[in-house]
């Protein structure tokens, strides 16, 4: 099993993972969704470091290219119909292995390509044969900061949680 201080490439369903999984829709057909400012910054962190983020999401809302594009996230594949696929052709891309891919999931859609990559995670609600297929549980769920705690175990294991947070901490010192 690849161990999670080797994963550069941080790769995460959408919907139930950055999000609750709940859709509002609206009588315009309108989707609207939630995402937490926790995970945010903890993407904002792991980039800094170098490290990559792909979301892979088998749906396509504008809110998520909203939200991807204030994140700086350059990967995103929305509407998604085969997501090993979408995932190799960005790899390919970054120049990296899926050895150093971890996949963030929730529901049976994310089984197979949890077992493609090298380590895997799952959200703290997401379903048994998810959990039970993943290297990792987080202990919080989809939408409520699960993303930001896979990154600070993800940046712990690889040594560089403590001075991103130094230096986040600097720079508002500095503000
Ligand atoms: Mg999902």
């Amino acid at each position: 099993m690849t161990m999670p201080q080797t994963i550069t490439v941080l790769a995460l369903d959408v919907d139930g993972v950055l999000t609750d999984g709940k859709l509002y829709i609206a009588d315009n057909g309108n989707v609207m969704k939630t995402f937490h400012a926790h995970d945010g910054l903890g993407i904002s962190l792991w980039q800094k470091c170098g490290f990559h983020i792909v979301l892979i999401s088998g749906r396509n809302e504008n809110s998520v290219t909203v939200r991807a594009n204030e994140l700086g996230i350059e990967h995103v594949f929305q509407n998604s119909k085969n997501k090993i696929a979408d995932l190799q052709s960005c790899i390919q891309a970054i120049g990296c292995t899926t050895e150093q891919v971890c996949f963030v999931g929730d529901d049976l859609g994310d089984l197979s390509i949890m077992n493609h990559v090298g380590y895997s995670i799952a959200v703290q609600n997401a379903a048994t044969e998810v959990k039970t297929a993943s290297d990792w549980v987080t202990s919080l769920p989809g939408g409520e900061g699960a993303v930001r705690e896979a990154i600070e175990y993800l940046m712990k294991a690889n040594g560089t949680w403590d001075s991103s947070v130094a230096s986040m901490m600097q720079e508002h010192a500095n503000q």
